[in-house]
């Protein structure tokens, strides 16, 4: 008997057809004699329909009472299946973050879990219950509830299973597997069997939102295997594990497309040390977290600085830039959001030379100009117009060998 982890996306519960039809799947796991834990989100659409609800209530809405407001997706959806489970006469029961014992820390709309209680579980599990759970939540040490940024309930999967010791963690979604790139920009993209967890978190990183950021990092910590598939299908997936011999040998693995940055250049910047800190020191102090930064050198002990942001903090950037760039004396500040961060990834690459420039001739043969650059030791960015973002991942595709073969 095997203890499974099972998580629902948004397009696999939304609506009530769609939640029997995950019923159907959780029975039919349950019927083969698996214990199992169900991690739901909310139905798709409705955290942004509640997002935008919140807007018209308030310009910039109270973080804590947006927590509670979003968290509300997944009660719903929880309660449902768990509705449709008992109907049909299964055990079953309902929980959300805090009754599951997921406790976090207190930063509102992008929470970490602390550590899981797992007691209401296990004595549900115990009782012969199939355990749904309200993903993307959790409550801080005050029992004000929080949620775990976009995507969350896939964390909320993975550390319900590493607490548990579950034996497999299932992500539940609307393609069936981690492809090499976005199957949706790309017509040539080819699922992936097993992928590492170091490629599979540069990958989410760089904005492949197949999994959420923080899944990987909790699954790469606990050696939680985590398997991605479909659920419209039977077909098995992708197995997220640690690097092994079989996996396929390519320097370049995956490549992705991030659309969620835009730009932020402060010019004629005081060319003196202590700058860089008087900036970056208050967007740190906000929460926003600074992706690329570039400092251009000019002449007459002035400097450019480029850094990109995520768009959602774009606004609070921009005023916290302005200030800042008052308070050191007459910088122009000029703004991009039309932007784009295309990356390639792979293990491959600690031993390849010679990736970065296959990279550039690829974007130049379509004359895509490179507005920033930045590396790793497994992968490379760079940032060009957003126009240019798909065409740019298919032509990437092909260089690096990824097409099927014909
Ligand atoms: P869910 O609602 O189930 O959590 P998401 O929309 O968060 O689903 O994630 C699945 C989506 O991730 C896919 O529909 C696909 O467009 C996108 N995606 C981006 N990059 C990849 C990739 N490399 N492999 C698979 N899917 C990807
Ligand atoms: N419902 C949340 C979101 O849309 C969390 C999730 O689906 O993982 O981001
Ligand atoms: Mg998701």
């Amino acid at each position: 008997m095997a203890l499974r982890v099972q998580k629902y996306g948004g397009t696999s519960v939304a609506d009530i057809e769609h939640i029997n039809h995950v019923a159907d799947r959780v029975q039919k796991a349950h019927d083969k004699g698996d214990k199992l834990v169900v991690v739901l989100s909310a139905m798709s659409g409705v955290t942004d329909s509640l997002i935008s609800l919140a807007k018209q209530a308030s310009k910039r809405p109270d973080k804590r009472e947006l927590d509670a407001l979003l968290a509300t997706g997944e009660q719903t959806t929880a309660a449902l299946l768990a509705m449709i489970l008992k109907s049909r006469g299964y055990k079953a029961k309902s929980f959300l973050g805090f009754q599951a014992g997921i406790h976090t820390d207190k930063t509102s709309g992008k929470a970490r879990i602390l550590d899981i209680n797992g007691q209401n579980i296990q004595s549900a599990l115990k009782e012969g219950n199939i355990a749904v759970v309200a993903g993307f939540q959790g409550a801080d040490e005050d029992g004000t509830i929080t949620t775990l940024g976009r995507g969350g309930s896939d964390t909320s999967a993975v550390a319900i299973a590493s607490s548990l010791k579950a034996d497999v963690c299932e992500i539940f979604t609307d393609v069936d597997g981690v492809y090499t790139t976005d199957p949706r920009i790309c017509s040539n993209a080819r699922k992936i069997n097993k992928i590492s967890y170091e490629e599979m978190l540069e990958m989410a990183i760089l904005g492949a939102k197949v999994l959420q950021i923080r899944s990987v990092e909790f699954a790469k910590k606990y050696n939680v295997p985590i398997h991605v598939r479909s659920s419209f299908s039977e077909e098995e997936g992708t197995m997220v594990v640690n690097e092994s011999s079989d996996m396929e040998s390519v320097v370049v693995s995956g490549i992705t497309c991030d659309m969620n940055e835009a730009r932020i250049t402060l010019k004629k910047v005081p060319d003196q040390p202590g700058v860089s800190a008087k900036i970056f020191t208050p967007l740190a102090e906000a929460e926003i977290c600074v992706d690329m930064i570039i400092q251009n050198t000019r002449s007459g002990g002035e400097t450019d600085l480029t850094f990109t942001v995520p768009k959602d903090d774009f606004e609070q950037a921009k005023e916290i830039s302005h200030k800042v760039a008052k308070n050191l004396g007459a910088v122009e500040i000029l703004t991009a959001e039309e932007i784009a961060k295309v990356s390639v990834i792979g293990l491959g690459m600690k031993s390849h030379s010679g990736v970065a420039a296959t990279m550039f001739q690829a974007l130049a043969s379509e004359n895509i100009n490179i507005r920033l650059i930045s590396t790793s030791e497994i992968r490379i960015s760079c940032i060009i117009l957003a126009k240019y973002a798909e065409l740019a991942v298919r032509t990437l595709h092909t260089a690096f060998g990824l097409d099927p073969e014909k």
